[in-house]
């Protein structure tokens, strides 16, 4: 069978599980614990120490009941913090039932009672100042009772366990530390009454104190807290793509959102710590990726310097090189800008990635617009080679003359009809030019042709042979009606003169009339008018000579 645990055994377990709790050492907490110990209601004497060194020899006052009873009365209808009326009446009818049979015991336990209730409530002087005892109850010895029973040994441990359990608050107010030394060795060394009331005074201090540290340590944990949520939210916003984080913050704000335990908190901190373990690796994560994505926007940066300045520059070239196309009259030299625009296209080509299809595709376009380049070029050559007319007078040139003697040769061989070949040179044209200037010798030049491309037929044809000499391709002629022609373009260029500057000029020609003999070719015929034409120009110039058949 189990026996009862002593009362000191009960006080040494209170005591522990101070220590152990790491509960302030106040009265109030010893109480509690013991009730919760022990499954008893107590109160503490009113000085816990004063058994330790409680002389047995001392006298002990009266007992003043009717101060005690007047004041119980009072203190029940005092309000103190914490501890309703009913709590006080419980507290009473303990005391009443425990101590009951003991009346020194239960006067002891009784001022206990109301001391629990409020500290400095049960004053001395109130007491002190009753008529029917004159000493006052809390200084008022309390020898016997409990602590009395208490074997000394039990009672060394007591010093000790309290001893501990100041120093144990050290750990957690290290600023307290030297005031919690002095304590601890003044509860080890008080050896008599007076010390251990000292002692207990200061210890009632202390844990005001250590009361008033307590607020500050909730206001502490407030602002713990609430950092706690200023990081978890920070942790969000950091985060704020990731499902898992979402789920473990807002678990942690459901914890923090209710009334705190030390398990809530404990959980909380658990979650904030995977919370940051998480995020720390996202984080790593996340700075990786944003060193990757720096690296490429550096590169995409650089690459984009180097795009624009290369399409910048091949900008001005394109520019440089479209006057270039502009100026350059041949092929070779277009050839040349090409192909420095090729070079230029192949540089860009080897800085942009990005547009080197586009490069491609546009220098495949340039090798294609050079081909379309040579092609006209080739084009325009043969063109030019197809032309027939003089670009100043408007007849026929070389080219023309020779198609036509050439058709109009054949024409006469098969209809056997006569061809006439005229040939005439202005006269003195040197001079012309010489006196009223070039211009006015190419304006001279045009109003002849003119003149006789007017009076002729129109199957006739007129071709510029020379500088300043003209063929005339005259079919189905005989030789003196071309010979008729000419003079007629001679008396018209009289009736027409060439006016210039106001001033009226005579133009003159010589010229040589020769008929196409049987199988003569053109040349043959041409010549024997210029023979012709050199006669008139022998004769004095301005007549028509036919050449000998
Ligand atoms: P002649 O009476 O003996 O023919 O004397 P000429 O001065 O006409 O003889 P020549 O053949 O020596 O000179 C021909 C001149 O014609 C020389 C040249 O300056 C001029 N001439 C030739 N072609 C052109 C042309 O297209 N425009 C001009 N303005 N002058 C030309
Ligand atoms: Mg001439
Ligand atoms: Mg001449």
């Amino acid at each position: 069978m189990v026996s009862e645990p002593t009362p000191a055994e009960l006080a040494g377990k209170t005591l522990k599980a101070l220590v152990a709790q790491k509960l302030s050492p106040t009265p109030e907490n010893y109480v509690r614990l013991y009730a919760e110990i022990s499954g008893k209601e107590i109160s503490l004497p009113v000085a816990p120490l004063s058994g330790i060194t409680a002389d047995p020899a001392e006298v002990r006052p009266p007992l003043a009941w009717a101060a005690l009873i007047r004041e119980l009365f009072r203190q029940l209808d005092l309000p103190h913090k914490g501890i309703t009326l009913s709590r006080k009446k419980e507290g009473v009818n303990t005391v009443l039932t425990r101590f009951g049979n003991d009346s020194d015991l239960l006067y002891e336990k009784m001022q206990g009672l109301m001391r629990s209730w409020g500290s400095g409530v049960v004053a001395s002087g109130e007491i002190a100042g009753s008529a029917e005892h004159g000493t006052p109850v809390s200084s008022a010895p309390v020898a016997g009772g409990m602590d009395m029973a208490i074997d000394p040994v039990v009672m060394a441990h007591l010093r000790d366990l309290l001893a501990q359990t100041l120093e144990s608050n050290k750990l957690l107010q290290p600023e307290l530390g030297e005031e919690i030394n002095t304590l601890v060795t003044q509860i080890r060394t008080a050896i008599n009454g007076d010390q251990v009331t000292d002692v207990a005074k200061k210890l009632r201090h202390f844990w005001v104190k250590m009361e008033l540290r307590g607020g500050d340590k909730v206001k502490i944990q407030e602002g713990l807290l609430s950092l706690l949520r200023l990081l978890v939210e920070n942790v969000g916003e950091l985060v704020a793509d990731d499902k898992w984080l979402h789920g473990q913050i807002s678990i942690l704000r459901d914890i923090m959102e209710q009334p705190l335990d030390k398990r809530s908190i404990a959980d909380a901190e658990k979650n904030l710590r995977d919370a940051l373990v998480k995020q720390s690796s996202l984080k790593q994560s996340l700075a990786n990726a944003k060193d990757t994505l720096k690296s490429l926007m550096a590169s995409f940066i650089d690459r984009m310097g180097e795009m624009t300045e290369s399409t910048g520059d091949y900008q001005a070239k394109i520019e440089g090189y479209n006057l270039k196309i502009g100026l350059a009259d041949n092929l070779t030299e277009l050839g040349h800008i090409l192909e420095d625009l090729m070079q230029d296209t192949r540089v860009i080509q080897a800085n942009t990635l990005r547009s080197h299809e586009e490069l491609v595709v546009a220098r495949r376009q340039a090798v294609e617009a050079q081909e379309k380049i040579r092609l006209l070029e080739q084009e325009l050559e043969q063109v030019s080679e197809l032309v027939r007319e003089d670009q100043l007078t408007g007849t026929l040139n070389r080219r023309g003359m020779e198609d036509v003697l050439q058709r109009e040769i054949t024409r006469s061989n098969r209809a056997q009809s006569p061809l006439c070949i005229g040939l005439l040179d202005i006269d003195n044209f040197k001079l012309f030019n010489d006196l009223l200037g070039h211009k006015a010798g190419d304006m001279a030049l045009m109003h002849v042709s003119e003149t006789i491309k007017a009076a002729l037929r129109p199957t006739d044809a007129v071709a510029r042979y020379g500088g300043e000499e003209f063929l005339l391709v005259l079919p189905a002629t005989h030789i003196q009606e071309g010979a008729d022609i000419l003079q007629r373009l001679q008396r018209l260029l009289v009736q027409k003169l060439f006016v210039y500057d106001g001033e009226e000029i005579i133009i003159t020609f010589s010229a040589g009339v020769a008929m196409r003999g049987q199988n003569e070719t053109a040349e043959e015929a041409i010549g024997r008018a210029d023979q012709a034409m050199y006669q008139a120009k022998a004769a004095g110039k301005n007549r028509v000579v036919k050449a000998e058949a």
